[in-house]
């Protein structure tokens, strides 16, 4: 085994500060004086503390960005907003080394894949969403408002910011959940208070010192850390959030719409997935082979878009299962800092019990593991990418989302492609999914029927900053990225004038 790079001095310079919340532009510790630790899911070592928070931190997060909302941060421009958010990805480019590294001990992917996210994707949609400001408007309506005729009154549109967003973020992927939040929030002029995910809040609080360092506002980006069940439902139930950004598990967010009934906060939900890769018999091997293994098996599946339900036609299912078994059998499994490290960690001791425990299920309703099923003999919570065989929609490991290594394969000989698409949408789920074939009418007959809110053709999992992301069915509510993600964050106001 390699000697695992230790990570840089500003890391450990970072990790080894006393994390408190960040509340209208400074750090300061929790009122009750609780913390929690910061593990490493590759070695499971503790590598940070941060305050836990409750309620009290929630409510002055609160009241900073509401008092923000009508200060310096109001009268920015458009394009003084533009600036800010291009500055972020600036500042985010030049923070690249500390922000892998803080991403890759704390949520435990392989560095190359920390690098691409952290120096590309973050960056990248930073700068689209700094497009959006100068082109926020309104419209005239040709309205005629009580009898007047043209020339008497004019009606027009204004669009304004929701106000305050309270959001709310998953461990997998953190960086890029946070973002998803921030860019179109400050696009818009609204204000924040983040509750990252305890798991890994690591790199949500470099973030929001990097928004203060491009020229945002005390009080505009707030963050308080803590547990789901108090900081995370304190900010859903505040009267004083206009609006609810959640990403997580649908569990959680059924909880999240109940909490934020009490003022009927806007709310948007990003949920769970299983979704389906449908691969044709005319499609191109060569492609579909690496392509479903990367659908499955990127982030250790813990991937909201994951393709974990493969349905193969018969006719190439043998040898679309060898090809991705021996795929997984490959992957270099190790902690993200050493170089080669191809698969990381599973996020905690009990994600890897979970996971186990679908497998063993699978296996007990008839599933043949085809490889993987077990976690290696070595420190930290790592799972073997494994592939169920002969599985059923009926089995647990194919109706429940895992979110970790675990491909299901259902073979198919039908070419009823409506019976094919009634299987791929057997689930409570419907965020991702994708059509592998050479034949455009297979591939667009198979694009109205599966009912999700992405549907990739020969690629899954298509992301890219302009193309709207979110879930049908109990995937979701509302969209993400794109013009559609910045939406949410705007309210438009009527005007009618006479004179
Ligand atoms: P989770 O358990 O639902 O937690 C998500 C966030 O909600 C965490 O910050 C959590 O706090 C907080 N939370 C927990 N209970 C809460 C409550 N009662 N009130 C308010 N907040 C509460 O999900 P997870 O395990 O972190 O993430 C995995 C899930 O996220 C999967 O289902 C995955 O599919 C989904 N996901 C969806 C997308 C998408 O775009 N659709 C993207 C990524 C992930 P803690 O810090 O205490 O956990
Ligand atoms: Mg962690």
């Amino acid at each position: 085994m390699t000697d695992t790079p230790i990570p840089s001095a500003t890391t450990l310079e970072f990790l080894g500060r006393e994390h408190g919340h960040f509340i209208d532009g400074r750090w300061r510790p929790s009122a009750s004086g609780a913390t929690f630790d910061v593990h490493d899911p590759a070695t499971g070592r503790r590598i940070a503390r941060c305050a836990a928070g409750g309620a009290a931190e929630i409510d002055e997060a609160v009241r900073a960005a509401r008092a923000a909302l009508t200060g310096p941060w109001s009268r920015f421009t458009a394009a003084q907003r533009s600036a800010v958010l291009w500055k972020i990805a600036d500042l985010v480019q030049q923070d690249l080394q500390r922000l892998c590294e803080l991403e890759v001990v704390d949520s435990g992917l392989p560095m190359p894949i920390a690098q691409y996210v952290c120096g590309m994707v973050v960056p990248e949609f930073f700068r689209y969403y700094a497009g959006w400001p100068t082109k926020i408007e309104g419209a005239t309506i040709p309205a005629a408002p009580q009898g007047k005729l043209p020339g008497e009154a004019i009606s027009f549109t204004l669009r304004e910011p929701v106000g305050v967003v309270g959001a709310i973020t998953p461990w997998n992927s953190p960086l890029p959940m946070v973002m998803l939040k921030v860019a179109p929030a400050l696009a818009a002029g609204c204000t924040l208070v983040l509750k990252p995910a305890e798991l890994a809040p690591l790199t949500a609080m470099r973030l929001v010192e990097i928004c203060q360092e491009a020229g945002v506002p005390d009080g505009v980006v707030n963050l308080v850390n803590g547990h789901g069940e108090d900081a995370g439902a304190a900010l859903a139930a505040h009267p004083g959030v206009d609006k609810i950004a959640f990403t997580g598990s649908t569990e959680v967010g059924r909880m999240i719409v109940r909490a934020a009934a009490g003022n009927l906060k806007k709310v948007t939900l990003e949920l769970g997935g299983k979704s389906p890769v449908v691969v044709f018999p005319d499609a191109d091997l060569a492609q579909v082979i690496p392509g479903a293994a990367r659908a499955c098996f990127f982030l250790q599946g813990q991937n909201c878009m994951a393709g974990t339900r493969l349905f193969v036609h018969e006719k190439v299912h043998d040898r679309v299962v060898e090809g991705v078994a021996a795929i997984a059998r490959a992957l270099k499994i190790g902690p993200g800092l050493d170089p080669g490290s191809e698969f990381g960690p599973l996020i905690s001791a009990a994600q890897r019990e979970r996971v186990a425990g679908f497998v063993a299920a699978g296996r007990a309703e008839g599933a043949e593991v085809v490889c993987g099923g077990r976690a290696p003999e070595r420190p930290g919570y790592f799972f073997e990418p494994t592939v169920l065989a002969r599985t059923r929609s009926d089995m647990t490991p194919v109706r429940e989302e895992i979110f970790g290594p675990v491909l299901c394969v259902q073979a198919f000989g039908d070419d009823d492609l409506e019976q094919v698409a009634r299987e791929a949408n057997s689930t409570i789920y419907g965020l991702s999914g994708s059509v592998w074939t050479r034949d455009l009418g297979t591939a667009m007959r198979m694009v109205r029927l599966i009912d999700a809110g992405q549907v990739s053709v020969n690629m899954h999992a298509a992301i890219d900053p302009a193309m709207p992301f979110g879930g049908n069915k109990q995937s979701g509510w509302g969209r993400e990225f794109g013009k559609e993600g910045l939406e949410p964050y705007l309210k438009t106001k009527g005007i009618s004038m006479t004179w």
